[in-house]
């Protein structure tokens, strides 16, 4: 059976609650090996580090941007601790979900921008100290973040994941130069996503990874409007076991067979987080 790697993929969440068992069997019966479970807050890294080892998966610890409001310096310490801690946990791949988010109006201006780039560079100070791959959030942030990496990168190179990539060729170009495999997900099964389909279809196959984001960024074929909703129609959770169908969309647009598809970004997803999946 075709063998998917999730590189992003919020078990814990509450959407999913006490049902994170039965998401978790779906998405292996579709064929979903792996997932790649990112923390967001100190709060819930001992949540995903227990799913991660659950359910056979990895993990990443880091502090989001859109979780900073109530975070503080002592919250960077305890990252630094549990990565100290966990160093020899073969399923920590990664510090993350980190990076920067221009597009929420509040992060774009002071004081809460300075916070998160704050926020940033300090873990991605931490992410070289521990020898780690990073998984990054980059919306409307893409040169920002690029220019935080270059000031910061380590003398081997960075190695990681730019997850839910929605930038320019020439962004992602910059972002693979920097040593970073791309994210693509829900966002590319949308007919009116021209540039981001664009993109997945050109870019090196070597470039690329696959990610749910579940529960959020809903494929098109679970996006329900708000005509739908008003209607009584409800909206459920993206899951990982979407994972292949969002695949087999992207083996589309590239004109590749949906099976080489899952071996290329199972390989690309190992090369990224430094693992043998
Ligand atoms: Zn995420």
């Amino acid at each position: 059976m075709t063998e998917w790697i999730d590189t992003h993929c919020h078990l814990d969440a509450s959407e999913f609650g006490a049902d994170a068992g039965s998401v978790r069997e779906r998405a292996r019966a579709a064929g979903v090996a792996h997932c790649v479970i990112p923390a967001v807050e100190v709060a819930n890294f001992d949540t995903v580090r227990a799913l991660a080892h659950q359910f056979d998966d990895r993990y990443a610890l880091g502090i989001h941007p859109l979780y900073l409001a109530q975070a503080g310096d002592g919250d960077l310490l305890a990252l630094d601790d549990a990565l100290t801690r966990y160093r020899d946990d073969p399923r920590l791949v990664a510090v993350g979900e980190i990076g920067l988010d221009y597009f929420v109006p509040e992060l774009a201006v002071s004081p809460l921008k300075e916070r998160q780039e704050h926020f940033c560079r300090q873990q991605l100070q931490l992410a070289r100290r521990h020898d780690l791959p990073v998984i990054l959030h980059v919306r409307r942030s893409a040169d920002a973040l690029l220019r935080a990496l270059r000031e910061q990168a380590p003398p081997q190179g960075w190695r990681g994941i730019a997850h839910a990539f929605n930038g320019s060729p020439q962004q992602a170009k910059a972002f693979i130069d920097l040593g970073f495999k791309l994210g693509f997900g829900g966002a590319v099964t949308y007919e009116r996503a021209l540039k981001l389909r664009r993109l997945a279809a050109e870019l090196p196959l070597s470039a690329l990874v696959l990610e749910t984001d579940a529960p959020d960024i809903p494929p098109h074929w679970l996006y329900v409007t708000a005509e739908q909703r008003a209607a009584g129609m409800a909206r459920r959770p993206n899951e990982p076991a979407e994972l292949p169908r969002i695949g087999a969309v992207v083996a589309g647009l590239r004109g590749m067979a949906v099976e080489a598809l899952a071996v290329a970004t199972a390989r690309n997803a190992g090369e990224g987080l430094g693992v043998a999946f």
